[in-house]
């Protein structure tokens, strides 16, 4: 075999080694001997190394005009689609989904810089009539300046696209820290960007843990700007320090999604759209349907179908031909998913399929656990309750809509929600009421397209969406701008009458 390939981290346009000379491996979830690659493990030091790089290019970038960022941005999406299978390729490997996802993964990542590019041209302000004559009013977008980007494993190149993206069109540079889980997506973005032009110091990346690379980027005085993915509890973490030094901070968090199913609803639709929302990515989706909320009429011709439809996914590496669901990212993640099923059995809920980890010679060396569901699960059970990221279904009965409504909306978070119902009049109100950043009708909780706004409320994020036009606000602050062509002194905000 031959010895895997070093990558090292991107400071002002060189590739260079970090200053302790320490490296991490990234492994394959599925094979854990297939070394993918090694990494910087990198510390405060060369944080500031590329704060300053970036902080360098800030003065030159913000004044490129927004059209020709986008032009870069735009051949930067065409170099992705041409290297789409290799880069799917490599991502599987890196973190276990299948390649149906993986190129899905990589396919928002080219929307997403044909989106932006495109907003080069626009990057909308506002001109609204004065209240005095002969004047001028508007509003136009400001870069921040260095920005500090902090990327979970699960969508590991269509995240850093979502933050980098709006980003860089705005004009600011960034400094990423991809998840140590799966860096080498991230560094296949930055290498697209790279070769369509970007120049150097406009995007840097730094691999290494949380608290090594990640804490001194949100501490770091000219980072003006966390944006953040990932769970709950750095998430807290992350806003508490923010706070103390004053830094903007968006944060994507936890879900704890829910499927509710009528009894009047079209069961083999549901059937398909729970099964691709509970298991697709392993259930490691911050959008994956962890919930199902059935009308008691159709709890048990539903769960039948479920079963018997779960049984037959095949497990394994995503590379293979065949597989439906691959392996949990890392043996922690496997252990969480063991653990709250334990859980669950002790609370009462009763196992339908699943529940073990998967071994055998088919499994050996990766982190696979069978596809799990639940059944007689109450709404204030923890595994109702708490986010799992794993694939396990809960199946809580419901008798009435108003229930179904009320129970969805029962837990600390607030990203994802579904509804199945032929009922257009109960469809409507699910819409109104689901209190969720992003709400579904006869599909499951999965499958946002990238120029609608993505984020979501309550324990999910902090009132900031990614993707759309709204993710260009996360890294602009705002000028309004008044001219005054009157000749004289005309004063506003005061009484002139
Ligand atoms: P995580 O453990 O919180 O890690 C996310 C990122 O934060 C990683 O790059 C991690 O670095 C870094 N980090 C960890 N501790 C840090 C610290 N003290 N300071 C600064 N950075 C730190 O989350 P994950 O396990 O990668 O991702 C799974 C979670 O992400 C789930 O809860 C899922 O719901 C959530 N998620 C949410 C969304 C959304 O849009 N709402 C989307 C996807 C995922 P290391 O990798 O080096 O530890």
């Amino acid at each position: 075999m031959s010895e895997p390939r070093v990558f090292n981290n991107l400071i002002g346009g060189e590739w260079v080694a970090c200053k302790r000379g320490k490296t991490f491996a990234n492994r394959n979830p599925a094979q854990t001997d297939d070394i993918i690659g090694v990494f910087q493990d990198s510390t405060a030091e060369d944080v500031a190394d590329a704060v300053a790089a970036a902080q360098a290019a800030y003065a030159l970038w913000r004044r490129v005009p927004a059209p020709r960022r986008g032009a870069i941005l735009f051949r930067a999406a065409q170099l992705l689609v041409e290297r789409k299978e290799l880069y799917a390729r490599d991502m599987t490997r890196e973190m276990g989904k299948i390649l149906h996802e993986t190129r899905g993964d990589v396919q928002e990542a080219i929307d997403m810089a044909f989106f932006m590019a495109g907003e080069g041209r626009r990057l909308y302000g506002q001109t609204t009539p004065s209240e005095l004559p002969n004047k001028f009013q508007m509003s136009v977008r400001m870069p921040l300046g260095v920005c500090g980007l902090i990327t979970p494993w699960n969508f590991p190149m269509a995240i850093p696209s979502w933050k980098l993206l709006p980003a860089l069109i705005v004009g600011n540079t960034v400094v990423i820290k991809p998840a140590s889980d799966a860096p080498l997506s991230a560094f296949n973005l930055v290498q697209a960007l790279i070769d369509a032009g970007v120049p150097p110091g406009v995007v840097n990346i730094v691999t290494g843990s949380g608290s090594q690379v990640g804490e001194p980027l949100l501490r770091h005085p000219e980072v003006k700007i966390i944006s953040f993915t990932g769970s709950t509890a750095t998430g807290h973490q992350i806003a508490r320090i923010g706070a103390e030094h004053q830094k903007h901070v968006s944060l994507e968090m936890g879900g704890k999604n829910p499927i509710i199913v009528m009894e009047d609803a079209d069961l083999d639709l549901a059937v398909d759209g729970v099964l691709w929302g509970a298991f697709g990515t392993t259930g490691q989706r911050c959008t994956a349907a962890s919930r199902l909320i059935a009308h008691r009429d159709v709890v048990e011709p539903l769960a039948e179908r479920l079963v018997a439809r779960t049984n037959q996914l095949k497990v394994g590496n995503g590379l293979e031909a065949g597989i439906d669901v691959g392996p949990c990212i890392n043996q922690g993640q496997l252990d969480t998913v063991s653990e709250y099923v334990k859980i669950g059995q002790e609370e009462g809920a009763r196992l339908l399929c699943g529940g073990q980890p998967l071994r055998g010679d088919a499994h050996a060396g990766g982190f696979f656990y069978a596809p799990t569901i639940f059944i007689d699960v109450r709404r204030d059970m923890r595994i109702a309750q708490e986010e799992i990221f794993g694939p396990v279904l809960s199946i809580i009965p419901v008798d009435s809509f108003e229930e179904a409504i009320e129970v969805a909306n029962d837990v600390p978070y607030g990203l994802s929600s579904a509804i199945y119902t032929r009922d257009v009049n109960r469809a409507f109100v699910a819409m109104q009421e689901l209190y969720t950043g992003i709400v579904y009708i006869n599909a499951p909780t999965i499958g946002a397209e990238i120029h609608l706004p993505f984020g979501g409320t309550k324990g999910t994020g902090n009132g900031h969406r990614e993707s759309g036009p709204q993710a260009l606000d996360l890294f602009s602050e705002w000028k309004s701008v008044y001219i005054d062509y009157s000749g004289g002194l005309q004063r506003a905000q005061i009484d002139n009458t």
